[in-house]
This record gives C-alpha cells, structure tokens and sequence, in this order.
C-alpha cells in the first residue's frame, strides 16, 4: 500500500494529508498555522482523533518536524505507512509547468522565478519545497494549479492590451484551481447519468459540454469541451472572475486609477482592498457562506444584496460559458459552498431554464457526500416542468454536485509520475 504525503504550503500555514491513492483514503492529515507568529498551533487527526498544539513556529521548517514528529507520536508511523513520495501543491506554474513534474534543482529555481507573478503564493510554496526536500528522503512531484488551464484557447487565454507589454511581463490568463476543475469534471465525464445520457443521445465523449464551479473561500468558474478546458474565470491572478468570501472578482481596472488617484489609496491599498475585503465580506460584512445565508434570512439588506451579487454574477458566467461550449450537457458544483449550499445551486440556476438547466428541490436540498445529479430526471421525487421535454425547448442538461478532493488528485498524480 503505497502512501503519498501531500503538502500545501500558505505564507503562514501549512496542510498536509498522508493519502493512499489506491483506495482514496486519507489516513492522516491537518494543519499547522500561524508560522512566524507567537502564537503557532498544529491540529493533527487521524482515525477519528485529533491531536492539538500550541506553541510558537518559527517557520516552514520548524513547521514541518513538527509535523513529523506528529505522525511517529500519534501515528500513523510514515514508514509503516508505506510512504513513496510527497506531492506538493504549488499555485503558479506560469508558461513552464503544463504537467506535474518531478522536482529537481531546475524545478525549484523555475517555480522561484515565477514569484513575481504569484508573489502571494508562490515564495512560501518554494519554502515548503525546500524544507521537505531536506527532511524527507523520497522523490518529491509538484503540482500546479495552472496546469489544467495551460491550453487554454488563445481567444481565451489572451488579453486585449497592448502584445508586446504583455509578453514583456507574462500578462496573459493563467487560470487557478486547476487541479480541482480536472479532478470534478473528470469525475463528471465517467459518472453513470452522463455516460447513459451521452448514449442516449448517440455522442462521443468528446463532445461533452461541462461548466464547473468550484465554489469555496475563493471561486472560480471553467468550461470544458470533451475533458480540455476552454475557458476559466481567474486570469493573471486569482483575483479575476467570481465574487468570493473576500475577493470583489471582476471590476473595472479604471476602479483601481479613481483610488490611487482620486481616493489617495496606495497600490497596497488597493490590492488589500480587493483581495481581503472585498467580495461577501466587503458587501454582506462576513465571508463565510454559512453566516451570509443566516443574516439574509434574519432580513439583513446588505446581506441580500451581497448574496443577489454573488447570484447574479454566476448565472452571467454559465450564461456566457453555455455561448463558449455551445450549450451546456452538465453543469457542476464543487468545493465548500457548491457542495453545502443548496441555496447557492438554486439561485445559481435560477432562470436558466432556456438553457435547460434547472434543479428538484428535493435533490438539492438532500445532503451526501457523494457525486450526485440534483437535476429533475424520471427517478426525481418532484418532477419540476422544466424537466418535461417541450417544443423548442433546450434539451435538459444534469446538473450535478461533485466533491471535489485535491489532496487525492495530487497524491495521483504523484503516484502516476513516480510509480
Ligand atoms: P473551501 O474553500 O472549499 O474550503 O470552502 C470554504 C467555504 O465553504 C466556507 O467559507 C463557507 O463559506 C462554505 N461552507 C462550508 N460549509 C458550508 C455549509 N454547510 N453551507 C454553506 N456554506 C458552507
């Protein structure tokens, strides 16, 4: 039973989960947090029991022997475990890295030289490179989160700014999230209710439509055709596309110009101002989904208005992205919101019905964590009309909830680059 450590590394975090890929399994895992600060703490589980420190962490390093100890004291024991490599998360992967690859000198000096583009992400992913690379004796795979999105279409991949600038600085869209928008439409395109619609219909499964949205603290949205993504919501960074818990998504850049100029914001500022308190939190006052939807029921405005927003840039982007594919045969939700908000996925299709697209209220409001259809169908308890096929009518696409699971896409592909 071979065994993958997967390590993500934030600028003052660090998660991690030991999985075995064969099964899906995660046999261990947690979180070591504020790193540098005086404070630190490790929340390590496994087998149902969880293991809590708190003392300072001066760093990555100090981070990860702790981590280390963790699993020999609280089991379970790496190497009896059967650990065969790490596979570690790394946001940026720019023009390089269309591929996990596994990590040399090179790969290290590349992902260092991207940090100008994910100056947010990537340092503290190359820290975390090094320091498991010191401490762990095995092959070590790195996997990005642009990687999916490397061929992505020039049409859209490309910015209408000048092209020289933007070749000059490596302005283009990267797109983010990737390894979850493959794991879930991978996941979509082999679930039985495709496969049997697909059939139906007498179409090769290069012909499936999908749009996924990855919908958690950060969101973003992906079109793919036939498992290759064309389309995806975050661009140069991952600030672009969705409204999120705390990022605004798309804006106007002349918003950007009235600050600096007129509202005597610095570039700082401004860059906290979208990417910390903007999004939810800027409008509703909170991030999490879970408290927004408490305070629009308790008859909260800016709540409402924070959560018609959000609503409303969605069903824009699966509206644009139904014009992108040609029409939509699934759409997908995933990640902490799109797999726990039935409200969310309502009021996401809302309307949509011209595209075929419409949710049973008693699938969405059911709760599993299972790859599940949430679409009206013959086995549907309530049988909306949308459901019922009519003249002229778009033929019913399935809308779907799907889990999504990066730790084991990336253990995987860890596995697959290492056997
Ligand atoms: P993620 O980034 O995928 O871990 O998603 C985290 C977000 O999912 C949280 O900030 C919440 O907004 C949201 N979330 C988690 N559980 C629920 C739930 N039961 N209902 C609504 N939102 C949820």
């Amino acid at each position: 039973m071979p065994t993958v450590l997967v390590l993500n590394s934030g600028s003052s975090s660090l998660k991690y989960q030991l999985v075995d890929p064969g099964s899906g399994t995660a046999l261990a895992g947690g979180i070591v947090e504020r790193i540098g600060e005086d404070t630190g703490r490790v929340r390590h589980e496994t087998r149902g029991q969880e293991v809590v420190r708190e003392r300072p962490v001066a760093d990555h390093g100090t981070a990860l022997r702790l981590v280390l100890e963790l699993f020999e004291e609280a089991g379970p024991s790496l190497r009896e475990a059967g650990i065969v490599a790490v596979g570690h998360r790394v946001v940026h992967g720019g023009t390089s890295f269309s591929a996990p690859v596994v990590v040399d000198d090179d790969v290290v000096a590349a992902v260092r030289a991207l940090i100008p583009l994910a100056p947010l992400h990537n340092p503290a992913n190359v820290t975390g490179i090094e320091v498991a690379r010191e401490l762990l004796d095995v092959p070590h795979v790195a996997v990005f989160d642009t990687a999916f999105f490397a061929d992505l279409p020039p049409a859209a991949a490309t910015y209408a700014i000048d092209a020289k600038t933007a070749a000059e600085h490596g302005v283009r869209r990267y797109g983010f999230h990737g390894t979850s928008h493959q794991f879930v439409s991978s996941a979509v395109a082999i679930h039985p209710a495709v496969t049997a619609k697909l059939a139906a219909e007498g179409r090769d499964p290069r012909t499936l439509r999908q749009v996924v949205l990855h919908l958690g603290n950060g969101a973003s949205a992906s079109a793919v055709l036939g498992g290759r993504a064309v389309e995806t919501s975050m661009g140069l960074t991952p600030l672009e596309g969705l409204v999120m818990g705390t990022r605004s998504g798309d804006v106007d850049p002349g918003i950007v110009f009235h600050l600096l100029r007129s509202g005597g914001l610095t570039v700082d500022d401004v860059d906290t101002l979208l990417n910390k308190r903007s999004g939810l939190l800027g409008l509703g006052g909170v991030n999490d989904m879970r408290e927004l939807t408490r305070l629009v029921a308790a008859g909260d405005d800016a709540a409402r208005l924070a959560l018609d927003v959000y609503l409303h840039r969605l069903r824009k982007y699966v509206g644009a992205y139904a014009a992108v594919l040609g029409g939509i045969d699934v759409l997908t939700f995933t990640a902490g919101v799109g797999e726990n908000a039935a409200v969310v996925r309502a009021g996401a299709v809302d309307g949509l019905g011209f595209l075929g697209l419409a949710v049973d209220p008693a699938r969405n409001a059911a709760r599993s964590r299972e790859a599940r259809v949430i679409s009206p169908g013959p086995d549907a308890a309530d049988t909306a009309d949308t459901a019922r096929p009519r003249p002229g009518a778009a033929a019913p696409a399935l809308v779907m909830v799907v889990p999504t699971n990066e730790e084991l896409a990336i253990a995987r592909q860890t596995i697959a680059l290492t056997g």
